[in-house]
C-alpha cells in the first residue's frame, strides 16, 4: 500500500527537517517508533512502527484508525509525555519534546478526554487556575477569559459561576477546550474531545477548531477521533493502523486509496454497451472496468489520474497545504474525461456519475 510518507520526497523533507527548526511545519517525525515495556519487563508491545509525517503549520489534522492503533502514543510522544524508542527523531514547534516538555508545555494546548479539574471548581475559577499556572499575566487576564469562554460560547455572564455538574457534556467539553487555550497555545492536541457526544455537538467543536484556526492561521490542530464522518471537518486525516501510518494526506485521498482510484458508473443504452466497453479501454486513466449481468448497459469503472497516482505527488500537495479540493478535482477531471471518449464514440447522451464511497466504508477496507 502507497503512503505518502513514505515517497522519496518526504523522506528528503523529513532529512531536511533533522537539521534544525523549521519556520512551516508544526511537527515532523522521522522514523518513530514506541514499544512499551510492561511493569514486570516480561512483554513489549510495538505501539508505534517507523513513522515518518510532516505536519505544515495551520492544518487541522484528524487521527483515525481502530481502538489501540496507536493514535493516543503518538499524541503522548508529541507533548513529551513518552519518549520514543532510540533512532528516530521528533520536532514539535522545533523543539525535542523528549528533552525540553517544559518549553514546550507553554506552546501547547492539551484537550483531554475527560475533564480532569476539581469539579469543585466554577467554570470562571477553573480558568482563572489554569491561567495561574500557565503565568498567564494579570493585566488583561480577565479581558482575554472572558473572550475565551465567549469563542467557546460558554459566556462568562451566563455560564461563569457554575460547576461541572451543572453544565451539559457538550458544555463540559467546551470548557475543557477552553482551559487548553488559556496561554493561546500554537499547537492544539486533542484526544477524542467528540466521543460520547450528540452528531450535533460534535460538529459544533469542530467549528470551534476552525474557528479558532481561522482566527489565528498558524495555529495547528491534532484531533483523535473515532467518529469517521468527522474527517469532512479537517484539511489532513493521519490514519494508523496497528502502529503504521497507512494513510496521510486531504480526506478524499482517503475514499481514492480504498478503492484504488476513483469509482465512476457509466449507464449506456443497453445495446450500446459493448461499444462503451471498447471505447473506454482505450482511456489511459482507466484502470478496471466491470459490467454486470443485472444491469447490462451500466458499466463500473476505476479511474484514475497518472498525476495524482503518485504518491510523491500526494506528498507535495501536502506540504503546500493545499485543501481537499485538489482531489475532488481529480476525480472530476476523470469523470470529463470518460465523457468526452463517449461522446467522441458516438454517443449522444451517457450517463457518468462519480462514486465515493463513504468515510466508514473506505475505514472498513482499509482497516481490513
Ligand atoms: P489508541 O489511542 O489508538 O486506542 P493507544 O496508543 O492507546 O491506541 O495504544 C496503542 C497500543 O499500545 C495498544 O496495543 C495499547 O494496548 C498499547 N499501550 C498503550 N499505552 C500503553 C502503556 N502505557 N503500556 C503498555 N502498553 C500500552
Ligand atoms: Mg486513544
Amino acid at each position: 500500500m502507497t503512503s505518502p510518507v513514505n515517497s522519496p520526497t518526504a523522506s528528503r523533507i523529513a532529512h531536511s527537517q533533522h537539521h534544525g527548526a523549521s519556520p512551516e511545519y508544526a511537527v515532523v517525525l522521522a522514523h518513530v517508533s514506541k514499544t512499551y515495556v510492561t511493569a514486570s519487563e516480561a512483554t513489549t508491545r510495538r505501539a508505534l512502527i517507523d513513522v515518518s509525517v510532516q505536519i505544515p503549520k495551520g492544518q487541522i489534522v484528524a487521527i483515525i484508525g481502530p481502538s489501540g492503533c496507536g493514535k493516543t502514543t503518538f499524541l503522548r510522544l508529541l507533548t513529551g509525555e513518552h519518549a520514543p524508542d532510540a533512532g528516530g527523531s521528533i520536532a514539535v514547534l522545533g523543539v525535542n519534546p523528549a528533552s525540553s516538555p517544559a518549553t514546550l508545555r507553554a506552546h501547547i494546548g492539551y484537550v483531554p478526554q475527560h475533564y480532569l479539574l476539581s469539579r469543585q471548581l466554577t467554570v470562571w475559577d477553573a480558568l482563572h487556575f489554569v491561567a495561574s499556572l500557565y503565568d498567564v499575566p494579570y493585566r488583561g487576564r480577565q479581558e482575554r477569559l472572558e473572550g475565551i469562554l465567549h469563542s467557546v460560547r460558554l459566556e462568562r455572564r451566563e455560564h461563569g459561576h457554575k460547576l461541572p455538574r451543572q453544565l451539559s457534556g457538550g458544555q463540559l467539553r467546551r470548557l475543557a477546550l477552553a482551559c487548553a487555550l488559556v496561554h493561546e497555545p500554537d499547537l492544539v492536541i486533542a484526544d477524542e474531545p467528540t466521543a460520547g457526544l450528540d452528531p450535533v455537538t460534535r460538529k459544533e467543536i469542530w467549528d470551534h477548531f476552525r474557528d479558532m484556526r481561522d482566527h489565528r492561521p498558524s495555529r495547528t490542530f491534532l484531533v483523535a477521533t473515532q467518529h469517521l464522518d468527522e474527517v469532512e471537518h479537517c484539511d489532513l486525516v493521519l490514519m494508523f493502523k496497528a502502529g503504521r501510518v497507512v494513510y496521510y494526506g486531504p480526506p478524499p485521498g482517503l475514499l481514492r486509496l480504498a478503492v484504488g482510484g476513483y469509482a465512476l458508473v457509466v449507464e449506456v443504452e443497453r445495446p450500446d454497451a459493448v461499444k462503451a466497453f471498447s471505447a473506454l479501454q482505450t482511456l489511459p486513466i482507466v484502470r478496471d472496468i466491470r459490467t454486470s449481468a443485472r444491469f447490462p448497459g451500466v458499466l463500473y469503472l476505476t479511474v484514475d489520474l497518472e498525476s495524482t497516482s503518485s504518491s510523491e505527488g500526494n506528498q507535495t500537495m501536502i506540504a503546500n497545504g493545499a485543501q481537499s479540493r485538489t482531489t475532488i478535482d481529480a476525480g472530476e477531471a476523470c469523470r470529463a474525461l470518460v465523457l468526452a471518449k463517449l461522446k467522441e464514440s458516438g454517443f449522444t447522451n451517457p450517463q457518468v456519475v462519480l462514486q465515493a464511497p463513504s468515510y466508514d466504508e473506505a475505514f472498513s477496507i482499509l482497516t481490513k
